[in-house]
């Protein structure tokens, strides 16, 4: 059974996570979404709303969960017997951070290995930033995220 993890912040989860997780799902038996808890990043979302749009978003997905940690990514993936990491690549400024972080994670444990999948050019200027920045501004994010994305983000930044 060869499980993957897809880990990150997803601040909020957009449809360019969700077309990652499309593409990659069916080349594992099990894709587990990994969302990081201890990234010093300021989120708009707590880490339990984060993982309630995650679950809802992949509902219809029958080998798709979501999970949260507090631990380093190749020790979590260790813990639940995954052997792949998978991150999305959009623009060439994603690699240098990317290239760095999956040495790290070989040095660590070379017996996980990082697999990078390609951002649909409909997405790939596609960040959960963007959208927050232009839901503040009340612009139309309908196509970036799911519906009760949008709603949340609408709700959270009408406060
Ligand atoms: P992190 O803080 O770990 O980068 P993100 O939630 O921003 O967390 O991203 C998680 C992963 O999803 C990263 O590998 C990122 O490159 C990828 N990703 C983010 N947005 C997109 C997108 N629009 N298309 C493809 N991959 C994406």
């Amino acid at each position: 059974m060869i499980i993957a993890i897809y880990p990150g912040t997803f601040d909020p989860i957009t449809n360019g996570h969700l077309d990652i997780i499309k593409r990659t799902r069916n080349l594992f038996d099990k894709l587990v979404i990994v969302i990081n808890e201890n990234i010093e990043k300021k989120t708009l979302f707590n880490v339990k709303e984060r993982l309630d749009m995650i679950k809802e978003s992949i509902k219809d997905f029958n080998n798709v969960e979501v999970l949260t940690t507090s631990k380093l990514t190749v020790d979590f993936a260790k813990e639940i017997g995954a052997s792949v990491i998978i991150r999305g690549l959009r623009m060439v400024s994603d690699f240098e951070y990317e290239l760095q972080m999956s040495t790290f994670n070989h040095i660590l444990d070379e017996k996980i290995e990082t697999i990078f999948v390609m951002a649909d050019y409909n997405y790939s200027f596609l960040s959960s930033s963007s959208v927050k920045e232009i839901a503040l501004f009340n612009g139309d994010i309908s196509s970036f995220v799911p519906k009760h994305v949008e709603i949340a983000l609408k709700n959270r930044l009408k406060k």
